[in-house]
């Protein structure tokens, strides 16, 4: 009979081959002891602030990190301007090696464009160096996961340094938030809808002024008095339980200063201005409901040509996106009557066409205060031509204004009349009959 544990125990080959099983056994043990280890270590030393994507922050942070970048190359040369060395490495590993580009697009009132470029960080990993902490950006996109509000990839960004120093990440979010609001400071943000929610158009504008729209006697001033007695009054509204809004309407024709003087507007209040479309695809009543009740606070909102929404039979032979979208006429009643929040509500719509509105969308407490905006005044024309001619050109501004009698003329029109005579008062003058042939009148 044969010994088998001693032929094992006798046998070279075997008994290696069980050295080797014992040695790859004890290293596996070893690399998951270590990865444990590693893995603990991490939860005791380090502490990670995840914000998603629909987060408000989200974008405040993304571009604070931008900034923090172009200041990262000033530390890291004023730390070590004399090791080149060091210099080097910090630079390499605070300033992220993969950037993604966030490309801003905007048309100005007299029709240029200008593109604003923004470098933040792209996805992966990235380190920074803030009041001497290191600090690692985790910028990851789950492109299986949508977003349901946006329906944009649902993204996180994730900051990650050692738990002492955790209370870091709350300075964090205020500076970002800070940084982001002195951006808008002095401009108006255009918001748009997009889905449920509100987002920035575009990069915020400048704010117009309101003596840059020239509206017949007293009517900017009165439009400015009664938002303003609206907005201080919270409190009257509120102890009598009366919904705390108020709707506007200007009417009148194209290129009488509607849009812009409600720009202008959003400018003198230090607001913001939420565009709403009613002939949007996909809007449908439940969404305006929702869009009205949760818009930015300080904001104007603005529905724009109001009559093209519900005037279906005409534009659905212009074009067949009107038909896409699905408020009905009741929803819109609906939602502005049931903007529900105690939150102030200042609605204003602008129509080419009153006459076309529904009585019961301009009845008060939809449509508070009606203003007609109306082509260019006697008024109006001399305003304008000393706006553009400076105060000495009144005599002559009661001439061009004499000139027009009888005709109708856009502000629009006059605008882009002085401006083709933006040097010469009498050029404008000499060529009145330029523009009274854009006109339709004559
Ligand atoms: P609307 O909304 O009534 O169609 P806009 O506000 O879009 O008119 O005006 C079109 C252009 O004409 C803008 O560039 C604006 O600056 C100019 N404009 C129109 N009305 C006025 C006005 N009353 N005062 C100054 N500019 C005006």
């Amino acid at each position: 009979m044969v010994d088998i544990s001693s032929f094992f125990a006798d046998n070279p080959l075997f008994s290696a081959g069980f050295g080797l099983i014992g040695v790859g056994a004890g290293l596996a043990v070893l690399r998951q002891g270590a990865r444990r280890g590693a893995d603990l270590m991490k939860r005791q030393l380090l502490v990670s602030m995840e914000i998603p994507s629909h987060d408000k922050s989200y974008q405040w942070v993304l571009g604070w990190l931008s900034r923090r970048g172009a200041e990262t190359i000033k530390t890291a040369d004023t730390v070590s301007r004399d090791m080149t060395w060091v210099r080097r490495r910090i630079a390499s590993a605070v300033l992220p090696r993969h950037v993604a580009v966030q490309t801003s697009y905007k048309q100005h009132d007299n029709g240029s464009v200008s593109t604003d470029f923004t470098m933040v960080p792209g996805q992966g990993k990235h380190i920074f160096f803030y009041r001497g902490i290191f600090i690692q950006v985790d910028r990851q996109r789950n492109a299986k996961m949508i977003d349901i509000q946006s329906a944009a990839p649902f993204e996180t960004v994730t900051l990650t340094t050692l738990s002492r120093d955790r209370r870091v990440f709350s300075r964090i979010l205020e500076e970002a938030r800070e940084y982001a609001l002195a951006q808008n400071e002095g401009r108006t943000v255009l918001y748009t809808s997009f889905g449920p929610e509100w987002r920035p158009f575009g990069l915020p504008r400048k704010r117009r002024l309101l003596d840059s729209v020239i509206l017949d006697k007293g009517v900017s001033a009165g439009i400015v008095d009664d938002v303003r007695d609206f907005i201080s009054n919270g409190k009257w509204y509120d102890e009598r339980g009366i919904p705390y809004r108020r709707g506007y309407l200007l009417y009148g024709p194209p290129g009488s200063g509607k849009t812009s003087f409600i720009q202008a507007l959003a400018g003198e209040l230090g607001y913001n201005i939420c565009i709403l479309n009613l002939s949007e695809r996909g809007l449908t009543d439940d969404r305006l409901n929702h869009l009205l009740t949760v818009a930015p606070e300080r904001s104007l909102i603005l529905l724009e040509d109001v009559d093209a929404a519900f005037n279906r039979n005409r534009q659905q032979s212009e074009q067949n996106a009107y038909q896409q979208s699905m408020v009905t006429f009741s929803g819109l009643l609906n939602a502005l009557d049931g903007v529900a929040s105690s939150d102030e509500r200042i609605i204003l719509m602008t129509t080419n066409h009153i006459e076309r509105l529904d009585p019961a969308l301009i009845r008060p407490g939809r449509v508070d205060v009606k203003v007609f905006l109306g082509n260019a005044t006697g008024f109006q024309i001399r305003q304008m031509f000393t706006r553009f001619y400076g105060p000495g050109s009144a005599d002559l501004a009661d001439r061009f204004a004499k000139m027009l009698e009888g005709h109708t003329v856009s502000t629009a029109q006059l605008q882009g009349h002085f401006v083709v005579h933006k040097k010469d008062a009498m050029a404008s003058i000499d060529n009145v009959h330029s523009l009274i042939e854009l006109t339709n009148d004559s």
